[in-house]
């Protein structure tokens, strides 16, 4: 049900066929992939392709990509229920973001007096530690998933907002990229810094694929998601006396 050509967006009915005895000839694998009736370009080409290439292809923003995920890969887009596998990754995005958030603060007063909040904050086992890091990160997240369902709600008339968080999800897989800068000792709010804005745009172009809207109007829910999520980070940053991460996305100082 409801595949689309990942090219042109046509509707096909199935995107590969297996046969025992009609192989094909090239890749020697009994699965064929199907060709699109109206640009003759293969269909969905990532059906064949494992989650490397997509991560790739992802950092590189192909809108194809984003077709092959939220049309053919996961049904959300026609169905809007929340995916399971959708779900892990967005609890494993969370657990990199508090990572990231606390090194960068850690980063920002390297050595903190006793009296200030990050002093205190320090002095706290490190389970109370991990759980304010954790609680900032989880309200910063339903901040930026809610503005844009909203918008898309209400201003686009976008029906189905678990499509529009899987979308955002997706999309911001890009920022697991400085797991390796980390893992290699690199500057971590450098990293994060331009990881952030790689970020925004492929969501900027998930969002626009998701919707069916213009660039400018796709824009328009990215910045507006990000900017509420930077604002209100900020904002309990500033009242507990953390040093804060500029108009900062993802910790852009
Ligand atoms: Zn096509």
């Amino acid at each position: 049900m409801g595949k689309v050509c990942i090219e042109c967006k046509y509707p096909v009915p199935v995107l590969y066929t297996t046969s025992q005895t009609a192989y094909d000839r090239k890749t020697g694998s009994p699965v064929r992939l199907t060709q699109c009736p109206r640009c003759k370009h293969f269909a969905d080409k990532y059906v064949e392709h494992d989650f490397v290439v997509l991560f790739i292809d992802m950092i590189l923003i192909k809108p194809q990509v984003y077709r092959h995920l939220l049309f053919n890969r996961l049904q959300v887009a026609e169905d809007d229920k929340p995916d399971r596998s959708i779900t892990r990754l967005g609890v494993l995005l969370l657990l990199f973001d508090v990572y990231l958030t606390w090194a960068r603060i850690e980063k920002q007063a390297p050595t903190p007096s006793s009296t200030s909040t990050l002093g205190i904050l320090n002095q706290q086992p490190i389970v109370i530690q991990y759980i304010f890091f954790l609680l900032l990160c989880l309200t910063e997240t339903i901040i930026f998933h809610s503005t844009i369902r909203f918008i898309s709600f209400y201003y686009y008339g976008f029906t189905k907002p678990n499509a529009v968080s899987t979308a955002l999800l997706v999309s911001s897989c890009t920022k697991l990229f400085p797991i390796l800068m980390v893992i290699w000792n690199y500057d971590v709010p450098a990293a994060a810094k331009s990881v952030g804005w790689a970020v925004v745009v492929n969501n900027l172009e998930a969002l626009r694929i998701l919707l069916d809207v213009s660039y400018p109007k796709a824009a328009l829910l990215a910045f507006s998601g990000a900017l509420v999520r930077s604002l209100s980070t900020n904002m309990i940053l500033y009242w507990t006396g953390l040093p804060m991460s500029g108009w900062g996305f993802e910790g852009w100082v």
